[in-house]
């Protein structure tokens, strides 16, 4: 059984500006804090911990009632900000996904900074929330390494529920837009697919040595060739 898991901003899709719009708004109106520092960074990282970020740049006390407010608030403005941007599913997501799902012996899952609840709202925007059925997100960990490690165990026990056992898990292959993605992605001994969709050119991702550099998710039988 092989395990996929997908970053979602810049590699499944681009949210035309949503996401970055909502986090703006909340912090606007929910702390006052108008605009945010630009000194942070979004890229590849969790959602926590750019919040943790913005906290301390701007002097808000990083208490867990600032960050539920936080989360509300966000969550809520993602819902009004995805329909108001053309957002998009970047090329050969898709059909990747479709020849992933023909296949019994892969597991499809997600690897993102998002939390749960905005990876969902992204997804279901798209119809493709229904491809994905476990993941490690963005709520609870600054560190990327420790949302893969979510992930890579949510996956163990969605193999285990099907009568595999960690032993014979096959590759663990993740996709990703950033040099995050690659380094969390060799923290939990996966392969990397590196697409520059994103916000990295492929210079700066070649840096990170991934095991497949791509322009777009479009040649699949390359990225199936990962898989053995
Ligand atoms: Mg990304």
């Amino acid at each position: 059984m092989h395990i996929c898991l997908f970053d979602i901003d810049g590699t499944i899709l681009l949210t035309g500006g949503a996401g970055m719009q909502a986090f703006r708004r909340t912090f606007a109106e929910e702390f006052g804090v108008d605009p945010i520092s630009g000194d942070v960074s979004f890229s590849g990282r969790s959602d926590r911990a750019i919040a943790a970020d913005l906290f301390a740049a701007h002097g808000i006390d990083p208490s867990l009632e600032n960050w539920e407010r936080f989360y509300g608030g966000y969550i809520a403005r993602v819902d009004e900000e995805l329909p108001r941007h053309e957002g998009t599913v970047l090329p050969g997501v898709e059909a990747l996904l479709g020849e992933l799902a023909l296949r019994d012996d892969v597991l499809i899952g997600l690897l993102t900074g998002n939390v749960r609840e905005t990876a969902r709202r992204k997804l279901v925007h798209h119809d493709l929330w229904y491809r994905f059925t476990f993941g490690g997100y963005g709520d609870q960990h600054v560190d990327r390494n420790l949302i893969a490690a979510d992930a890579l165990a949510a996956a163990v026990e969605q193999a285990a529920a099907v009568g595999v056992q960690r032993e014979a898990l096959g590759t663990v292959l993740v996709l990703g837009d950033t040099l995050n993605d690659i380094r969390c992605a060799r923290s939990i001994g996966a392969k990397v697919v590196a697409v520059s969709t994103g916000q990295s050119s492929a210079e700066v991702l070649r840096q990170g040595k991934p095991d497949l550099l791509l322009e777009t998710l479009e040649p699949t039988e390359q990225i199936l060739q990962l898989l053995s």
